[in-house]
């Protein structure tokens, strides 16, 4: 289970989240078994979309991210419901690359230059995209710039990911500042000051995790607690939505070749294996 922490600071002029993240990192280490640095940056990636997703107003709403770069990695995709379930891919979880020379994983280079989307969608009304330009594919200047630029929101965002020797992570989450509407600049530089103060974040937390970051840099404020969890939401409705959209045709052909149809959850690696009766009655129920 995940934590975030939220409180207001700095005289209420600066919005503070702390989350810790690690089991979901290793959720998604043992779905998707990445090289250490597609975990960074899958599990950075599903930090600060459980920020965003911690942001949604209703129960209905729900988020979706994409990292459109051009580096080795590929695509990664995160989605993010209001129950703080989270889950996510990276397209090639065996890209690697060796080490930057301060010692750090190269998440930038593996993603490298593009762009990022986020599409918001409600049960009513037209799904909210907003897209910006990677600034460094480091994740977290990234969805700090799209905030600026699509949301008109400043924001300070620290994210880190600790990955051990055995592939586990040891640490991962974030801390994020956001400045309220008419805050003073004495309340702006403080607040660069704070996010300063988290450049070893991955280490911070495999040492004293979310909770012990909350006590010992803001222990005199008062703190919300959510839970938040690696949970993919694919079901058989949903594979049977997407099977029709393929046509009766080619699954047909599918079942020729293969014997059986067989489709597999990017996000969680659950396996649907539809034979030909199966197929018949899909598409019998079709109106
Ligand atoms: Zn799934």
């Amino acid at each position: 289970m995940g934590k975030i922490y939220k409180t207001l600071i700095l005289n209420d002029e600066v919005s503070l989240c702390v989350l810790d993240t690690t089991d979901i990192v290793n959720k998604a280490i043992y779905y998707h078994n990445p090289t250490p640095v597609c975990a960074a940056a899958l599990g950075r990636t599903l930090t600060a979309t459980v920020f965003m997703g911690s942001t949604l107003k209703n129960e209905d709403d729900r988020l979706s991210v994409t990292i459109s770069g051009d580096g080795i990695g590929g695509h990664i995709v995160t989605a993010c419901d209001s129950n703080l379930n989270v889950r996510g891919m990276i397209d090639n979880p065996s890209a690697d690359l060796p080490l930057k020379e301060n010692g750090k994983l190269d998440v930038g280079g593996l993603v490298g230059k593009g762009y990022m989307t986020v599409v918001r969608t409600a049960d009513i009304g037209e799904p909210y995209v907003g897209r910006c330009h990677l600034v460094s594919g480091e994740i977290a200047e990234d969805f700090a710039a799209y905030y600026a630029y699509s949301e008109q929101q400043p924001t300070a965002m620290a994210l880190g990911v600790l990955i051990g020797t055995d592939g586990k992570c040891l640490g991962a989450g974030g801390v994020v500042l956001q400045i309220m509407p008419g805050c003073s600049e004495e309340s702006i530089s403080k607040a660069e000051e704070i996010i300063n103060q988290f450049s070893n974040l991955s280490e911070m937390l495999e040492n004293i995790g979310g909770k012990g970051i909350c006590d010992k840099y803001f222990g005199e404020y008062a703190f919300t607690e959510y839970n938040t969890e690696y949970k993919c939401n694919c079901s058989k409705d949903y594979i049977d939505g997407v099977l029709l959209t393929i046509g009766k045709d080619e699954l047909l052909q599918t079942l020729k070749t293969e014997g059986k149809v067989e489709v597999c959850c990017h996000f969680c690696n659950k396996k649907y294996v539809y034979l030909s009766d199966d197929v018949e009655k899909l598409f019998s129920n079709e109106k």
